[in-house]
């Protein structure tokens, strides 16, 4: 097995990756659901739905926990704006959600919610009172206070000297990066009993509870956007190793914006494609491809082209697994040639070579370019050579990609075999039709393929088939 590297956004270089029991304990944070997921949250989750794919087939397993947010600043003013309940609000938005993650074909292990976490979040919040990491204010609401814990800042790179927004923006704070952990209760608001009063959990503490209660006091990869190194995670980081007194996170990483015209897409800035939209448009499979053409360290900015481009890449590929299908459907040869056993190497080398990539980081946009090298390979040389093991080894490096990738699963499945096997049968029956001069029937045949997403392809002496 090579060794897999991953940047780790504490301390800002890559590392070896390393875990226990060959088990990677996987925390993202998710969604506040106060508004239809768009395609910045599809591709941060989706580069982590990558990066599990590939560690599976590596060997490890994965169990990856993602929170739904479904308290909030933001869920409480549209209900308000739209008349109606938190929970409702919370609810519509968090089927949108999970519906669009199961379309992506993302798979979250556990999706917990704050509100049913509440009893765990007031015990995690006591615990850090007693240890004298927290202190409630006169409204009842409770604050960490950040100078108990001298690790502040080294998460984000945030030096908390040279941070002074003067006495009006401390309010009740004792210092200015003092963060709530309960909010008092405001009228109009949900509330829940505490010894605080009532009230409600802030932001950050509910994944510190989950993430601890789910996954141990000490878990592997700590994930989500870059927008959530500072403050989200550095205040994750502090009230966690407060309360259980070690190291919390092995790996923090950390997936760049998806821009629309340069700028973050996100709710506030009125700038969203709704993921469900996209989906309509595009499909599930273009919009994984496009999502992991670029690594996930870099932005990647919509544009309509490079989406139109990740299609018709998919049916490159798409092409060249049905051509090595159709050299593997003939059956063996009986003599491999020095050419063959040449290309035979090359193939193996790009298939490294694609593994190499993923291992550096996730590096699937590089991966990605010795896929179609791979494929390039079956193009110009495996189509006419038509060598058996060498396009048996291809269909393995296809297989490995579609594992991460997930982009043409239909074409790639296992439980497919016999479905082949009785395509390949109405094609035959189809050609003699065809043979017959019985064209009506014939192309009835061809339609009815057709409809079912099966495209024929005919050559001079014969017919061969790929899911369109
Ligand atoms: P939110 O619903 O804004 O709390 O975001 C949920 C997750 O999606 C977080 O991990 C965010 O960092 C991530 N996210 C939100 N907008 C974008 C974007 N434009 N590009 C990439 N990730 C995003
Ligand atoms: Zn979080």
């Amino acid at each position: 097995m090579n060794m897999i590297q991953v940047f780790n956004t504490f301390g800002r270089r890559l590392e070896e990756l390393s875990v226990e029991n060959n088990t990677i304990k996987m925390y993202v944070c998710g969604p506040t659901v106060y508004d239809y997921l768009h395609i910045g949250h599809g591709r941060t989750f989706v580069a982590f739905d990558a990066m599990s794919r590939y560690l599976r087939l590596k060997g490890y397993n994965v169990i990856r926990v993602q929170n739904i947010t479904d308290i909030d600043d933001k869920i409480i003013n549209k209900a308000k704006e739209t008349n109606t309940s938190w929970e409702e609000v919370a609810n519509t938005y968090s089927k949108d959600y999970l519906d669009n993650m199961n379309a992506l074909k993302v798979k979250i292990d556990l999706h917990p919610r704050v509100s049913t976490h509440i009893k765990e979040i007031l015990e995690f919040i006591q615990g850090l009172i007693d240890k004298g990491h927290a202190y409630v204010a006169p409204s009842g609401s409770v604050y960490f206070d950040v100078t108990s814990f001298p690790k502040y800042g080294e998460l984000s790179n945030t030096k908390m000297e040279e941070w002074n927004q003067g006495e009006e923006f401390l309010k009740e704070k004792k210092h200015p990066f003092d963060f709530a952990l309960w909010k008092a209760w405001k009228p109009g608001e949900p509330y829940w009993d505490s010894p605080w009063g009532k009230g409600r959990p802030g932001w950050h503490i509910e994944c510190s509870t989950m993430a601890t209660r789910y996954l141990g006091e000490q878990f592997d990869i700590h994930g989500g956007g870059m927008d959530l190194i500072f403050p989200h995670h550095e205040n994750e980081r502090a009230q966690s190793e407060s309360l259980i007194g070690k190291k919390w996170v092995k790996y923090w990483i950390h997936v760049a914006f998806l821009t629309i015209n340069g700028e973050k897409m996100s709710k506030s800035l009125k700038n969203i494609i709704p993921l469900k939209e996209a989906l309509k448009e595009y499909g599930a499979e273009v919009l994984r491809y496009w999502f992991l053409s670029s690594h996930y360290r870099s932005s990647l900015d919509f544009n309509e082209n490079s989406l139109q481009q990740s299609k018709s890449s998919i049916e490159r590929l798409k092409d060249a697994v049905s051509i090595v299908k159709d050299i593997i459907k003939e059956g063996p040869k009986s003599y491999a040639s020095d050419d063959d056993i040449k290309t035979q190497k090359e193939i193996i080398t790009k298939i490294s070579e694609y593994n190499e990539f993923m291992s550096n980081d996730f590096d699937t946009s590089n991966a990605l370019a010795k896929i179609h090298e791979l494929a390039n390979i079956v193009f110009t040389k495996l189509q006419y050579s038509r060598d058996l093991l060498g396009a048996s080894i291809a269909l393995e490096g296809f297989r490995q990609f579609n594992e991460v990738f997930g982009v043409m699963d239909k074409e790639l499945g296992e439980a497919l075999e016999s479905i082949d096997k009785i395509i390949d049968t109405v094609i035959e029956i189809r050609n003699t039709l065809r043979n017959k001069k019985m064209y009506d029937l014939s192309d009835q045949i061809r339609s009815a393929l057709a409809d079912a997403g099966i495209k024929i392809l005919d050559s001079k002496d014969k017919s061969t088939w790929r899911f369109q």
